[in-house]
């Protein structure tokens, strides 16, 4: 597997690095024009970086690498997982706050429903979106901005970054952050690299070209549809200041993550913690 850090370990294993799942049927039922060749479903968004001190950062680079402006976070060559990690978030680490975010859209079926119970709730999100998906609903994109929500890139067509040439860059991480700093109005900066896979030369060409790498630190799995039920009490398992929680509005039939979103919300709150949005 080389530098890619699957942050689970052992789980990349199991499902390979660079599974390309067939489309499901929701997303054939948008039609042949939406499915971009690099669609997929369920996304494969996999492994969990909840365990984050024994992955083996740096691959072994001890040389702490300067922080280039503009991204990269305070951990340098490693991703941010939590909100205070993100430059600029105005969050301390011990700051009693929360991030939702949604990975693999904007899809036209599922993300004006979680738009409209984050609305109902009035609970900021930040949505990770694929760029093709973006430039086929311009202006759920802009509805996702205007909502308060945090905007942020999951590359054009989920393509794994740890394998792109520059020009590859080039193509999913600057035209998609310039085809969502047009649509928004205001500079995209944080990305979040499909399936998690990063290394540590990756975060720093990402740092470079002014992106800012952001994983996460709770993982529902929803992608998986293993059921409301467990959706929520992953999502509120281990919450803790500053977590980053992983859910999806796009990729395939996100009833489930619908389902689960207000009791997330809820359950969130009733601990204390106040929902907020990043990469604004
Ligand atoms: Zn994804």
């Amino acid at each position: 597997m080389g530098f890619v850090l699957c942050l689970a370990l052992g789980d990349c294993a199991g499902t390979g690095p660079h599974v390309m799942v067939p489309a499901a049927p929701i997303a054939a039922a948008r039609g042949a024009a939406l499915v971009d060749p690099g669609s997929f479903d369920p996304p494969p968004d996999g492994p969990a970086p909840e365990a984050p001190d024994v992955v083996p950062d740096g691959g072994g680079a001890a040389a702490p690498v300067p922080r280039a402006a503009g991204g990269g976070g305070p951990n340098g060559q490693r991703p941010d997982r939590r909100v205070a990690d993100i430059p600029g978030s105005g969050v301390g680490p011990g700051d009693k706050v929360v991030a939702l975010t949604f990975d693999d859209g904007p899809d036209p079926i599922f993300t004006p429903q979680v738009l409209d119970l984050l609305a109902q709730h009035r609970a900021p999100a930040t949505f990770f979106m694929i760029g093709w998906e973006a430039a086929a609903s311009p202006d759920l994109v802009k509805r996702i901005a205007g909502g308060g929500n945090g905007v942020a890139s999951h590359t054009w067509s989920h393509a794994d970054l740890t394998r792109q040439s520059d020009a590859g860059l080039r193509l999913q991480v600057d035209k998609t952050a310039a085809l969502l700093s047009s649509l928004t109005g205001s500079n995209v900066t944080c990305i979040r690299p499909p399936q998690g896979h990063v290394n540590p030369g990756l975060v720093r060409r990402l740092s470079d070209r002014g992106m800012t790498t952001v994983l996460w630190s709770s993982d529902t799995r929803d992608w998986t549809r293993p059921g409301t039920e467990t959706i929520v009490r992953r999502a509120l398992a281990g919450v803790s200041p500053g977590t980053i929680i992983l859910l999806h509005d796009g990729g395939g039939d996100r009833r489930q993550t619908l389902e689960a979103l207000p009791r997330i919300i809820d359950g969130i709150r009733s601990q204390g913690y106040r929902l907020v949005p990043i990469c604004r």
